[in-house]
């Protein structure tokens, strides 16, 4: 099968993504499907907390002598909630689960002595009588000291500019672009899932803005893995112990073998291929490359596809057997004029919202000073970029040198200790593979594999990469 891909690159890698934790599981009107519930009742609520929801989501009208109550739709059956008392609505009108349509004060008083998390919805009430509401609402939830537990969200405009001056946090509901909520001055989107599906744009674009996303009302599995994989911030729905069942089985960590490989003073690379066949390594950072005409062989060969970028003389490049969401090519830093060197990164997503850059670096052979620059500007982009990273570089330099120092200083070493340079016979070790965060990018094995397919023997580490 012919499977590669050769690239001389690139693309422009999106900003920074600094992965948080995993969506919370917000219950849409509380757990209202659970035996003896119904939407916006206490009953959704303590049966939401029952069965692990991160948060629940409920909906706050003010009657018309100003007592916020939780209700869905404006009418409670015959009843135009805002035009009514609310003595007239607790007499005369039942939930579906017979309960009395709850007043925010005594919904508030139960959530207090649970754990969840509440995502409070005020609604769309008129002007006049808006401002009184939301302002009521952001009063009763600071004086039960629930403030550091509750999200708002609201369709209304003018509600969501009124939650923006009582500095909580706030997020509309309808589907804006991204530029439009930042204009707003919004935390950030809570829209329907299609408007992430037909604007894939938008989710990459309110993580770089920093801006925390919810979805609504995701019910399937299909859905709802989905957006956990996509790695949004809240997941409303329908079916909480589904959704809490789908987070729990959502692997947490991805296994991988990476390599390093500097294939400098390889006459052809028929050896070399057969010696990463042979590892079957997910992942290979590749130096020394200067048979550019063979690097297309040595993937298929491989079974791998191909990310190449050139240098002065010799070139690096990645090889993996996914195609990468993103590449770059970097410029490292040349300050005295020597022989241009290159790094390449490649960001992959391994599936259940996991990420990495792996990146393939060839530093000087000519000056120390600009190596240690290289070495501080490589494992400074890799940090910025918020994403696990894994590092092959070749530091032509000893243990005990400045690039060296700055790499141990910012970076883990996954490789093992042992010489790599010369091959056949090396007695110095100046190839490594190396990564960041250590708690992120750990090392389950590591070896050197003895070869002389070039004047450097391979590195090789079987490597755990966690959310
Ligand atoms: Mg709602």
């Amino acid at each position: 099968m012919k499977k590669f891909v050769f690239a001389a690159i690139i693309a422009l890698l999106a900003g920074v993504c600094v992965q948080a934790a995993r969506p919370k599981i917000v219950a849409h009107r509380g757990y209202w499907k659970a035996a003896g519930s119904a939407h916006n009742s206490i009953r959704s609520l303590v049966k939401a907390d029952s069965i692990g929801a991160d948060m629940v989501e409920f909906d706050v009208w003010m009657t018309s002598d100003d007592v916020l109550v939780l209700h869905h739709d404006a009418e409670a059956g015959p009843y135009v909630i805002p035009d009514t008392t609310y003595a007239v609505l607790r007499d005369n009108y039942r939930l579906p689960n017979g309960e009395p349509v709850p007043t925010l004060d005594e919904y508030l008083d139960v959530a207090k002595g649970l754990r969840i998390g509440l995502v409070f919805e005020i609604k769309w009430h008129r002007p006049e009588r808006e401002n009184l509401c939301v302002k009521k609402c952001v009063e009763m939830i600071n004086e039960k000291g629930l403030a550091d537990r509750t999200i708002y969200i609201t369709f209304s405009p003018n509600a969501h500019e009124q939650l923006g001056k009582y500095g909580v946090p706030h997020y509309f509901l309808t589907g804006k672009s991204p530029q439009e909520l930042v204009e707003m001055g919004s935390d950030g989107p809570d829209f329907h899932y299609e408007v992430y599906y037909k604007n894939t744009d938008f989710i990459p674009e309110f993580k770089r803005l920093g801006m925390p996303v919810n979805v609504w009302t995701v019910s399937t599995a299909d859905i709802t893995q989905d957006f956990i994989d996509l790695d949004v911030d809240y997941i409303t729905t329908d079916t909480p112990e589904l959704a809490v069942r789908l987070l729990r089985e959502t692997p947490d960590h991805k296994d991988v073998r990476v390599m390093d490989f500097n294939l400098e003073g390889a006459e052809s690379y028929d050896a070399a291929a057969a010696v990463i066949r042979a590892e079957h390594p997910d992942f290979v950072t590749l130096q020394g490359v200067r048979h550019t005409a063979e690097l297309n062989r040595l993937a298929e060969v491989s079974e791998m596809f191909v990310y190449y970028a050139a240098n002065g003389k010799d070139g690096v490049a990645v090889l993996s057997r996914l195609t990468p969401a993103e590449t770059r090519s970097l410029t490292l830093p040349n300050q005295f004029r020597n022989t241009p060197c290159k790094a390449i990164v490649c960001t992959y997503d391994l599936g259940s919202a996991i990420r990495v850059n792996i990146a393939s670096a060839s530093m000087s052979d000519e000056n120390d000073v600009t190596r240690g620059h290289q070495a501080e500007y490589i494992t400074r982009y890799l940090r910025d970029a918020g994403l696990p990273a894994i590092l092959g570089a070749g530091l032509n330099d000893e243990p005990e040198s400045k690039a060296w120092k700055v790499m141990r200083g910012r970076f883990g070493e996954l490789g093992p200790d042992g010489v790599t340079f010369p091959a056949p016979v090396p007695d110095r070790k100046i190839d490594y593979l190396l990564c960041y965060p250590s708690d992120k990018v750990v090392r389950r094995a590591s070896y050197i594999r003895p070869s002389a397919a070039s004047c450097h023997t391979p590195v090789i580490a079987d490597v755990t990469i966690r959310y």
